[in-house]
């Protein structure tokens, strides 16, 4: 895997698995944009993960975490769930044409954590799996369910693209 351990992937500081990420898909993108496999799985994802936004606009999620974050106090976007993040996630991210720069650097709140909420197209699993009390008690209960059914999907299609990713940096580098 161009010498990097699953270590390095995910278990760097974030600035490095940023880095891994950006090499990685700087020498292998086009690459692996070209299997088919992949870029249908790519495609997927970012039709579930526009929906997931939508759902979470639809649910007013963003300004609610951009109002939290912007408490002395701060939210739950905190600069210690960045680590939450793994070069796989960040380069699926890049791979999906989105932005991964960093969005602040404050020693405070996450790094992925924008003005509009989190910048992350793909985020990382425990991310998208929480959901403070103050969404739990706002929102209605079929909100919820479709909160809950788009996540799950989502779930289920970043796994499958980080997967065949894996794979194919494997076999690709051997
Ligand atoms: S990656 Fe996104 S959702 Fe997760 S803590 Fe950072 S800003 Fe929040």
């Amino acid at each position: 895997m161009n010498n990097l351990t699953i270590n390095d992937l995910y278990f760097s500081d974030v600035a490095t698995k940023l880095d891994h990420a950006r090499n990685l898909n700087a020498l292998y993108g086009s690459g692996l944009k070209k299997n088919k496999k992949l870029s249908a799985q790519l495609e997927q994802l970012q039709e579930l993960a526009m929906a997931m936004r939508a759902q979470m606009a639809g649910m007013a999620m963003f300004q609610r975490c951009s109002q939290c974050g912007s408490r002395p106090e701060g939210g739950c976007c905190s600069l210690y769930m960045a680590n939450e993040t793994d070069a796989i996630q960040l380069l699926i991210n890049l791979l999906l044409g989105q932005d991964v720069s960093f969005q602040r650097d404050d020693d405070f709140e996450c790094y992925f954590l924008g003005e509009q909420g989190c910048s992350l197209l793909c985020k990382p699993f425990f991310c998208l799996n929480y959901n403070c009390l103050e969404i739990l008690e706002r929102a209605e209960s079929h909100e919820l369910r479709a909160l809950e059914k788009a996540t799950g999907a989502l779930l289920q299609a970043q796994y499958g693209a980080e997967m065949l990713i894996l794979e194919w940096l494997k076999v690709t580098s051997q």
